[in-house]
């Protein structure tokens, strides 16, 4: 008998034979699956690809497969449960979440009290913002303080309530739901157009709320976006507290910093500054220009100059001109100004140091008639960064950066 990833990838490959669009071929070629316990991940490489599968491809496999198939971008995790990974302690607070981080543990604070001050806490905020983590740090607060907390994915939620009709265990399935504190519902927008699985919810949550027990909601929109959502969902969620969780800038370089020393890395207010402005509102984007960054540094920590990529002068002046801030021309001209001088220097030394050029010819670039010009600026920068630590890690990104990136 094929086992459960075989029957996926058999039901895959018919897919995609019968499909005219090429954009969706191309999500299924670029799909990765993978087994874990009784459900198949797919793999996917971006949002994109997710939205695609989940929308256009995933009914196809449902309609003929019995099989748990959960869909994932590279840096998501796998959860089905709590993981004690996420907590308040390592969530960072700033204005764009403030309010929904408050709500949530205003809310833990009161359990089991007479009222709940919010309640339902519907949590809306693009891709990558901190939904997940907020909602499971929600979680494993009131699991430490004795409650009795279930997380779902409205996927799993769904695919739980298909099988308890099957297995005529409904009855079981809504006792269960109903004796739980908290209830967090992840990624509800994918509960679009499943009837039966928001009646089943509909009334779960009725039961919840009328009890004062805490039902937390995470979407990928505000309520009344929700497509294919039952009007009555809908108010009920319009009924507590609807907060979007945004990324600002301010929280975005704390978060940038905080990953910097999880990682190991050097950090340098250049460095934040850089990262933040080559990344979007995404802290999932975030946290893989880190993880690549990271990557390239134990690269380098063998570099061999013959075997390295080709960098053109071009490349290093933009990259020092992005980095430092100061525009491209103003590196290429002699200059009075102490600031720029210095960072046209850096320029010239890294150009030395990746390109693989003469004196002259650096000379030439930088607008200098003689090598011994650039001969000073590369002796001295080889001489700041060994006086000042920061220097030297600020060049020794640059040069990851050109000859990795
Ligand atoms: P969403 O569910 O909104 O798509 P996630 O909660 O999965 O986003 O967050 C993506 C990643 O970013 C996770 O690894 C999470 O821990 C991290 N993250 C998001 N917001 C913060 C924050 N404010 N502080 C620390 N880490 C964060
Ligand atoms: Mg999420």
């Amino acid at each position: 008998m094929p086992g459960l990833l075989d029957t996926v990838l058999e039901k895959l490959r018919e897919i995609y034979r019968h499909l005219d669009s090429p954009a969706l071929r191309e999500v299924i070629e670029r799909a990765e699956l993978e087994e874990y316990e009784d459900k198949v991940i797919v793999r996917v490489p971006d949002e994109y690809c997710k939205f695609a599968f989940l929308k256009e491809i995933y009914p196809l496999v449902k309609r003929e497969l019995e099989v748990s198939l959960l869909v994932l971008t590279p840096s998501e995790d796998v959860i089905f449960e709590l993981s004690p990974k996420y907590t308040f302690k390592n969530f960072i607070v700033g204005k764009g979440n403030l309010l929904a981080v408050r709500a949530c543990q205003v809310a833990v604070e009161n359990l089991r009290k007479k009222s709940l001050p919010y309640n339902p806490i519907f949590i809306h905020g693009r891709v990558g913002v901190g939904k997940t983590h907020l909602l499971q740090a929600t979680g494993n607060k009131a699991i430490e303080k004795g409650f009795k907390v279930v997380y779902r994915s409205s996927i799993d939620f769904a695919e739980e309530v298909v099988a308890a009709i099957k297995e005529n265990s409904l009855s079981y399935l809504r006792d269960f739901y109903k004796g739980v504190d908290v209830l967090l519902i992840d990624d509800i927008q994918f509960m679009a157009g499943k009837e039966r699985t928001q009646l089943e919810f509909f009334n779960i949550f009725n039961h919840l709320y009328q009890n004062n027990r805490l039902v937390v909601i995470a979407s990928d929109r505000p309520p009344k976006k929700l497509r294919d959502v039952m009007d009555r969902l809908i108010n009920r969620f319009e009924g507590g507290l609807v907060v979007e969780l945004k990324l600002d800038e301010i929280t975005k370089k704390a978060i940038i910093k905080e990953k910097l020393i999880i990682y190991g890395l050097p950090v340098d207010q250049n460095i934040i500054d850089y990262i933040a402005q080559n990344t979007g509102d995404n802290v999932r984007e975030i946290e893989g220009f880190i993880a690549q960054l990271k990557a390239k540094e134990s690269i380098n920590l063998k570099p061999s100059r013959g075997e390295c990529k080709k960098v053109s002068p071009e490349e290093v002046v933009k990259e020092v001109s992005t980095f430092y801030g100061i525009p491209k021309g103003k590196i290429l001209k002699k200059t009075r100004n102490r600031k720029v001088s210095l960072i046209r220097q850096i320029a010239i030394y890294l150009t030395r140091q990746v390109c693989n050029l003469s004196l002259t010819k650096i000379g030439e670039i930088f607008g200098v008639s003689d090598h011994t010009s650039v001969l000073y600026a590369i002796r001295k920068i080889e001489k700041l960064r060994r006086e000042d630590p920061r220097l030297g890690e600020e060049i020794e990104f640059l040069k990851t950066k050109l000859l990795e990136g």
